[in-house]
Formats: structure tokens, C-alpha cells, sequence
């Protein structure tokens, strides 16, 4: 609607507010103090490396850097497999930079249980959800471990299993952070939960790991304004005004309450997404 770009963009710069606050777990509770300063600005022009690993070995060195305090070079030997003298480190530290973790928080969590620190996480904002996605992906591969292998061979199946739980783990994560952003369907303004779709304006197939989970790439619609996006019926304009196919029948637009001057709220980081989705997506004769 018109209307919900204010509050939209308050919300947004409300949150990144907050992730700037230091959590403090309560003494008596966790009997340790967690301090996690702001993370810092995202460096992406590491993603080559960032992109160069999987999910388990991402997280496995966030946890080591975070919880265990591991040198970055120490990682790249432990997760990585890397001759530290040769890579130094290189490898891990720009995995770390490229989600905004830095020299500040270095074993910020030790001490602290890994649930706690995924779940207050969780509030923070889509920077802070890249880090609470690892870490959980951790403690899956962690619960998970000891099922991997019958006898000493790999089971295959697991093998399976485990990239599907852990592709959910993302969906999650990547919904939870869209719910709170947008609270309920950017065109019709419902807001019943069971029916908010997290819609990819670059699909899941089509994305890369980052992409996948970035809040950017990212749409709140209800279950029929999903559909219509999602087979391209409509699409946005990067000014966030809604374009209509020539498949799209009017008396669908209508029952979808739809209107040629609708308009969402679209920042500059969503414009590659928007773009991707009217060159791929949209259905034009
Ligand atoms: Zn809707």
C-alpha cells in the first residue's frame, strides 16, 4: 500500500538500532557476561572466499572464532584443511569479514550456551541473522554428527537428509527476519501469519548462499501475491511500483485487489534482486 513505507523504513532503522545495543546476560543466569559489539560493516568483495566453502564449514568457523576464540589461521588449519603457514589464515578471516565479524569479537561468546546466544540473536536484524543461521547450522552438524557414518562410510542418505534440514534452518531464519522487517503482506497488508510467505525475488534455485538468506533478496506476500510474484504475473519497477503482466487477467487483479498505483517499499541493496526478477521472472510476450 501507499501508505506502509513509513513505518517500513522507521522498522528497518529501528532494528539496525538495536543490533548496535550490547547484551549483558543476566548474572545468576548464565553466570558470564556476553558483550557483542556492532558488527562491522559487511565486506563483500570477499566473497569469493566467503562463496568458496559450504554451510558446516562457515559455521564451524564462526563458532571457532566466536566461542572458542581460534586464531584465524589456526581455523584455516582445523576446518579448512590449509597449511597456515601458506594460507595465514587468509581463508577463515575473510569468511568472518564477510558477514561483519571482526577482531572485536573474538571468543565474545565464550562461556556462553549456544542456544542462548541463537536465540537472543535472532532479535537483532538481518546482519546479525547470517551469524545466528551459522551457529544454529553448527549445532545441527554438532547433533547430527554421530548419524553421518554407518560403520566407517558416510551414509549417503544422511549426507541428504542433513542439506535438506539445513536448507530449512535458512528458510527459517530468512522468515523470521522478513516478519519482523515487513510484519505482513507488502500489497494487501494481512497479517495472518500462517499465510505470509517469504518470497525470494531471486529464487532459492537461482541464488547463491549469501543470496539465499539476504533480507534484500527478500519479500513478505500473502500465499496468492506470493503466487502471482512467483510465476511473474507481476513484478516492481525498482522505485517499487508494481508492473503488471499481459498474462495477468483483470478480473484476477481485481479478486487479488490489485491496482495499477500500488507501490512497496524498495531500498538500493534490493535493486539487483528486483532487476534479476523482471529480466528472469516476469512473464512478458
Ligand atoms: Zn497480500
Amino acid at each position: 500500500m501507499l501508505t506502509n513505507g513509513l513505518p517500513y523504513l522507521y522498522k528497518r532503522a529501528e532494528l539496525a538500532k538495536r543490533a548496535t545495543f550490547s547484551y549483558a546476560a543476566k548474572k545468576g543466569k548464565e553466570g558470564m557476561k556476553m558483550d557483542l559489539q556492532p558488527l562491522r560493516p559487511q565486506e563483500k568483495k570477499r566473497a569469493r572466499e566467503f562463496l568458496t566453502y559450504n554451510d558446516i564449514e562457515r559455521a564451524r568457523i564462526v563458532y571457532g572464532y566466536l566461542f572458542e576464540g581460534q586464531s584465524t589461521r589456526r581455523l584455516d588449519r582445523t576446518v579448512l584443511g590449509l597449511d597456515p603457514a601458506v594460507s595465514r589464515g587468509y581463508q577463515s578471516h575473510n569468511v568472518l569479514r564477510y558477514l561483519g565479524i571482526a577482531g572485536v569479537h573474538k571468543q565474545a561468546c565464550r562461556g556462553v550456551s549456544l542456544d542462548t546466544v541463537i536465540d537472543r540473536l535472532n532479535g537483532w536484524g538481518p546482519d546479525w541473522m547470517h551469524v545466528a543461521y551459522y551457529l544454529d547450522v553448527y549445532r545441527y552438524a554438532v547433533q547430527t554428527s554421530g548419524q553421518l557414518f554407518e560403520g566407517n562410510v558416510v551414509d549417503e542418505r544422511m549426507t541428504e537428509k542433513r542439506a535438506v534440514q539445513i536448507a530449512r534452518i535458512g528458510q527459517s531464519h530468512f522468515r523470521r527476519a522478513l516478519l519482523q522487517r515487513d510484519e505482513r503482506c507488502l500489497l494487501c497488508e494481512m497479517e495472518q501469519r500462517e499465510l505470509l510467505v517469504a518470497s525470494h525475488m531471486k529464487p532459492w534455485r537461482d541464488a547463491n548462499d549469501w543470496e539465499r538468506l539476504d533480507i534484500a533478496n527478500g519479500l513478505l506476500l500473502c500465499a496468492g501475491h506470493d503466487r502471482a510474484f512467483d510465476i511473474g504475473l507481476i513484478t516492481f519497477e525498482p522505485s517499487g511500483q508494481i508492473v503488471y503482466s499481459d498474462a495477468l487477467h483483470d478480473t484476477t487483479a481485481r479478486l487479488l485487489h490489485l491496482h495499477p498505483r500500488l507501490h512497496i517499499p524498495l531500498t538500493s541493496d534490493q535493486r539487483p534482486y528486483v532487476e534479476w526478477h523482471n529480466e528472469h521472472v516476469f512473464q512478458t510476450y
